[in-house]
């Protein structure tokens, strides 16, 4: 029996890899430029600004895999190849020092982005919800454990579309560290145990189409393959 008066929403979640567990998700936090050469090729300064954040919904991060759904509303769906950290225990306030034990693992995801959309809304001062937050806009692969992969800080982080490479880079290249985007959220909210972070992209980002076979990878963390559909 339930008090709900339509049936309890379900929880939106992420595998966890090599188990039949799932990593209930219950926000994504998004950063919006992390790496100096993506900035500057979105035409900003990366040595003058501070980390800004947006956000998807929990259920647009699904598994990167089979089909992933080309989105109404855009000619434009850009790949960003990302890292993804899981949070696994609340914090407000987390010193950077301390940050990394707040987190449970590690995937590899995608910050799929209506591109003519985000541009109308920048020049418009819109926020940028309908540019980020559609349905299937976060696929990413399974989620590893710390106790597996520990906290990765360098490794090339790539994209390939159709066997192409459009995106290299490397963890090590982000402006923000990982303990440093965990202690600026922090500082905004209280973080809790569910939440995912994408923690930006590198260089490269670019347009697909549909029937594009997508393959991005974080070496020595994981990869993944989806065709646009
Ligand atoms: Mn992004």
């Amino acid at each position: 029996m339930s008090d709900f008066v339509i049936a309890p929403v379900a929880t939106p979640s992420l595998a966890v890899e090599g188990t039949s567990s799932r990593f209930p998700i219950r926000r994504v936090f998004c950063v919006g430029r992390n790496y100096s050469d993506h900035a500057r090729e979105m035409g900003h300064d990366p040595e003058r600004e501070p980390p800004f954040f947006f956000m998807k919904p929990a259920d647009a991060v699904v598994a990167a895999e089979g089909n992933i759904t080309y989105p109404t509303l855009t000619e434009d769906l850009h790949h960003e190849i990302e890292l993804v950290v899981a949070i696994g225990k609340d914090g407000v306030d987390i010193q950077p020092e301390d940050a990394l034990s707040h987190v449970w693992g590690y995937a590899v995801g995608a910050d799929l982005t209506r591109r003519d959309i985000q541009a109308q809304a920048k020049k418009m001062g819109r926020p940028w919800d309908w540019a980020k937050g559609f349905d299937e806009s976060g696929p990413s692969t399974p989620l590893v454990p710390v106790s597996k992969v520990g906290h990765p800080a360098e490794g090339a982080i790539w994209l390939k579309v159709n066997g192409v490479e459009r995106q290299r880079g490397d963890l090590a290249d982000q402006i923000w560290p990982v303990k440093d985007v965990i202690a600026y959220i922090s500082q905004s909210v209280k973080l809790k145990a569910g939440d995912l972070i994408f923690t930006g992209t590198p260089a490269g980002v670019g347009a697909l189409q549909v029937g594009d076979v997508v393959t991005g990878g974080i070496d020595g963390l994981s990869e993944f393959t989806f065709t646009v559909a």
